[in-house]
C-alpha cells in the first residue's frame, strides 16, 4: 500500500494551481493499491476524491475534508490483429505519451487528440475531445474499481453513456475508480481530419500522415496556449473554462441577431453554430468575446488567456474564491447579454460547483 500522508498541499497537483490542502493523501502506483486504499476509505466512513493529472479540477481554498487519491498506475499493451489494434493502457499513464506512442506506432485514431494534458484514466470521465474527435469514437472498454458493488467491473463503451463533455463516470463521481481504458486503432491509418481549422492548416499535404496531423494540431494548440508551457504567461488554466452550449433554433437566431445588432459581427452567418443533439450548439468562447470581453480581459490574478477566451487563467497569487469571482462574473455578463446560460465544464472539489 502507498503512504498515506496528512495534509498535503493540493495548488502544486493541478494546472490551475490553486486549492488548500488534503486531509490525507495517497499516490497509488498499482492498481491493488487503488482498491486498498478505497476499502480502507469505506471502511472509515472517509470521503475520497480521485486524482489524475489535476488539469481539470479546481479546489477548494479550504482543501478537500477526506482522501485524495491520485493515480500513478502505468502500462501500455498493444496488441495488433491485422488492420486494427487493442491499446489497453493503466489509468495512470499520461495521456500525451500514450497519443504519441500510437502515433509512432502507425496506429490512428487518437491523433487529433494530441497536447491534452492529464492521464488516461481521465479521458472516459468528460470524453475528452478536440479538433473534430472524441475519445467515445476508439474507446471499447473501461476497467474500473466500482466502489458501489465492491468490485472490478469492465464498462463497455456502449454502457459509457458518453456524451459531449460527459460520461456516466462524470455524473456518478463518487462510483467507479478507473483502473484501466481500452481502445481500438486502424493499423496504418489514415488520420482523422475532419475539422475545418485541421483541414486548412495541412492544406497543400493531400494525404497527410498520421505524425502530420499530430504535429499541425500541436502547433495549433500552442497558439491558443492550449499545450501546457512552463514558458507561457497563460500556462495556468484548466483549459476550456465552460462547455459549448446547445440551445434551440430561436434562441441562437435571437443571439445572431444581438450580435449583429452590437456590431460584433456584420452578417448573421457570421456567427459560429453548428447542428448538435437537441438543438444548436454555440461556441461559449465566442459568446463570451462577443458579450464584450475579449482575450485577456480581467484585472488581477484572472483573467482570460491571451490566446483564448475559453480559458480562464490564473496569473499567479489568486484564491479559488477569486477564480470563482471572476468566472461568475464572465458567466453572468454572457447571460444579461445574450440570455445563455454557460455550464462550467471543470469539477469543483471540496466545494460546491458554481451556482
Ligand atoms: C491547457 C489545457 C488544455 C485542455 N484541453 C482539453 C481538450 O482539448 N479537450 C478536453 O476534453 N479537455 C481538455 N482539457 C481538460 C483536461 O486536460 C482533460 O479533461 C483531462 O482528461 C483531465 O485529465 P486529468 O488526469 O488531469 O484529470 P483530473 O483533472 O485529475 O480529474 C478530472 C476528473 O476526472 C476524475 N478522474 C481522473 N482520473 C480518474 C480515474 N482514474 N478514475 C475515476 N475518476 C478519475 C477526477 O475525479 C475528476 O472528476 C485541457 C486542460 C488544460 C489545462
Amino acid at each position: 500500500m502507498n503512504e498515506r500522508r496528512q495534509g498535503v498541499p493540493m495548488a502544486p497537483r493541478t494546472s490551475l494551481g490553486l486549492g488548500g490542502p488534503a486531509r490525507s493523501y495517497i499516490c497509488a502506483s498499482e492498481s491493488a493499491h487503488i482498491v486498498d486504499a478505497l476499502e480502507d476509505a469505506r471502511r472509515k466512513g472517509e470521503s475520497v476524491f480521485i486524482l489524475g493529472g489535476g488539469s481539470n479540477v479546481i479546489v477548494a481554498d479550504a482543501g478537500f475534508d477526506g482522501l485524495v487519491l491520485e493515480i500513478a498506475t502505468r502500462g501500455v499493451q498493444i496488441s495488433v490483429d491485422g488492420s486494427r489494434a487493442r491499446v489497453v493502457v493503466a489509468a495512470g499513464e499520461p495521456w500525451d505519451e500514450l497519443v504519441a506512442t500510437t502515433v509512432q506506432r502507425d496506429l490512428a485514431g487518437l491523433e487529433c487528440l494530441s497536447g491534452i494534458p492529464g492521464r488516461c484514466g481521465a479521458t472516459p470521465i468528460q470524453n475528452v475531445g478536440a479538433y473534430g474527435c472524441e475519445v467515445g469514437e476508439t474507446l471499447v472498454a473501461v476497467t474500473a474499481w466500482d466502489r458501489e458493488l465492491r468490485r472490478e467491473v469492465v464498462v463497455p463503451a456502449g454502457d459509457c453513456e458518453l456524451s459531449y463533455r460527459s460520461s456516466r463516470f462524470k455524473r456518478s463521481p463518487d462510483r467507479f475508480a478507473i483502473l484501466a481504458v481500452e481502445f481500438e486503432l486502424r493499423v496504418g491509418g489514415p488520420p482523422t481530419c475532419r475539422y475545418p481549422e485541421l483541414q486548412r492548416a495541412v492544406a497543400g499535404e493531400p494525404a497527410p500522415s498520421l505524425t502530420q496531423v499530430r504535429e499541425t494540431v500541436l502547433t495549433l494548440r500552442r497558439r491558443k496556449s492550449m499545450v501546457i508551457d512552463p514558458a507561457d504567461e497563460n500556462r495556468r488554466s484548466a483549459g476550456s473554462f465552460f462547455t459549448n452550449p446547445v440551445v434551440d433554433g430561436p434562441c441562437a437566431d435571437r443571439v445572431a441577431a444581438a450580435a449583429l445588432a452590437s456590431g460584433f459581427i456584420e452578417r448573421a452567418d457570421q456567427m459560429p453554430r453548428y447542428p448538435a443533439t437537441g438543438g444548436v450548439k454555440l461556441a461559449a468562447g465566442w459568446l463570451i468575446e462577443a458579450a464584450g470581453m475579449a482575450r485577456g480581459y480581467g484585472e488581477g490574478p484572472f483573467g482570460l488567456s491571451s490566446k483564448h477566451a475559453l480559458a480562464i487563467v490564473h496569473r499567479g497569487g489568486g484564491t479559488t474564491a477569486q477564480l470563482v469571482e471572476f468566472a461568475r462574473s464572465v458567466r453572468d455578463r454572457v447571460f444579461d447579454r445574450f440570455g445563455v446560460e454557460l455550464a462550467v465544464e471543470p469539477v469543483f472539489v471540496g466545494m460546491p460547483a458554481l451556482e
